[in-house]
């Protein structure tokens, strides 16, 4: 789960970590209340989503007067902000963080994710810090510097007086940098981060250490525990089709391309995903219906793949084992006549793939019941390659 930069900053500051005084603002009057409430000469006004990259794309305004303030966030409220992180589609602006200019002297990277190859936290760090770490990562990534914790010890002093002075911090600003690192490994442990990130975490003029920007994302499987952390969810921000699946019991994550896969099993969605990609298809989501699933609940994941209008085909491949291949055969027959009101097609060809315990019966019942646009394939490989020559004739009949 993701929270906003104001409300990561908001937890950081509860943790003793140095943020600039700032004011979450949903309007425009807020927006020049809180820069008067601020008072430096300087008010930054952040444009507030679910996405890095604001800054490049026009997201982030220095203002130095209220009435500067009032035009940005005129102009950030209610508007769609494309950056290197939302996708061509961008994200609509609803929130923004009004917040004190700061002085910057320089500017570092410092995130915590946790190293599954390590299987360890994992602190990273650079003097590359700002706007484009994407691009260092690639080009240069010995510039990120990287220290791994024990989690029997925590991040040790000299693991971070090590980082402090590989950044090639001044002697001053030390002391501040490590009790900075300290904290926000401290927080990344108690609320079960996936990623604690500040870019750029800076110094500024007067030696100060602060979090400039902060993101702060948590493992789903934890927030059972963290109520606080729950409150702080903010749904529009949420793949809209995600979240009708959550509710039906359907774990489905958007891809953004045309050949929808429904699958049961995590590993044979991974593997699904892959096998299209090596056929030079594009997936559209990954879908999978879970070892349960009921006819119910695969025509409700049919009505999910089909609105989206990008999915020009389907491939279901399924392997029967709890779930029994009949059952799916079943909802798959049911989910056509419900979807072509009693007429028995796809409105997109469906290419399926059955194995498994009871997949004679299962098969037996798609022959029979003879639905347009259905397509029977033997193998992963066969349905990969079925699918993805269907998908591109059906985008060309559009
Ligand atoms: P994003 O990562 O989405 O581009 P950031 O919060 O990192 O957004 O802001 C982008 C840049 O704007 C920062 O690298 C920094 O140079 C500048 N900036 C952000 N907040 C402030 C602030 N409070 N004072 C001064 N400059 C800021
Ligand atoms: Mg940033």
């Amino acid at each position: 789960m993701n929270i906003h930069e104001y409300q990561s900053k908001a937890i950081m500051k509860e943790y003793g970590i140095h943020v600039p005084e700032g004011y979450p603002a949903f309007t425009v009057e807020d927006a020049v209340a809180a820069a008067k409430r601020i008072g430096t000469p300087v008010v930054v006004v952040k444009a507030q989503i679910h996405a890095g990259g604001r800054g490049e794309a026009g997201g982030v305004k220095l203002a130095h007067s209220p009435e500067e303030v009032r035009k940005y966030a005129r102009e950030l409220l209610g508007s769609i902000l494309v950056t290197r992180q939302t996708g061509p589609q961008g994200k609509k602006v609803n929130r923004l963080l009004i917040e004190a200019g700061a002085h910057i002297k320089k500017e570092y990277y410092i995130s915590f994710v946790v190293d599954r190859e390590s299987r360890c936290v994992v602190m990273m760090a650079s003097e590359s810090g700002g706007m484009a770490i994407e691009d260092v990562a690639a080009e240069n990534p010995e510039a990120i510097l990287k220290e791994y914790i024990d989690p029997a010890i925590g991040l040790a002093d000299f693991q971070a007086n090590r980082m402090a002075y590989a950044l090639h911090m001044e002697q001053a600003v030390v002391p501040k940098a490590k009790t900075f690192m300290k904290y926000l490994y401290k927080l990344f442990v108690d609320k079960d981060c996936s990623l604690a990130e500040c870019n750029p975490l800076v110094v500024t003029e007067e030696n100060e250490v602060l979090a400039l920007d902060a993101k702060l994302n948590f493992d789903d499987s934890t927030l059972s525990r963290h109520p606080e952390i729950v409150a702080l969810r903010d749904i529009t921000e949420e793949d809209q089709k995600e979240r009708e699946a959550a509710a039906e019991g359907l774990n489905y994550v958007n891809l953004g391309g045309d050949v929808a896969c429904m699958v049961n099993g995590a590993g044979l969605a991974m593997a699904t995903v892959d096998i299209i990609k090596e056929n030079g298809g594009e997936p559209a989501n990954f879908l999978d219906v879970g070892g349960d699933s009921t006819p119910e609940k695969i025509v409700a994941a049919f009505k999910i793949m089909l609105e989206d209008d990008q999915v020009h085909g389907i491939l279901i491949n399924i392997f029967g084992g709890i779930n029994k291949c009949d059952v799916i055969a079943t909802g798959i027959v049911e989910a056509a006549a419900l979807l072509s009101g009693g007429k028995e097609e796809f409105p997109i060809p469906v290419v399926v793939r059955l194995e498994g315990r009871n997949v004679e019966k299962g098969r037996k019942i798609l022959e029979e019941a003879h639905i347009v646009n259905l397509f029977p394939a033997s193998s992963m490989d066969e349905g990969a390659k079925k699918v993805i020559r269907l998908a591109k004739e059906q985008k060309e009949k559009k």
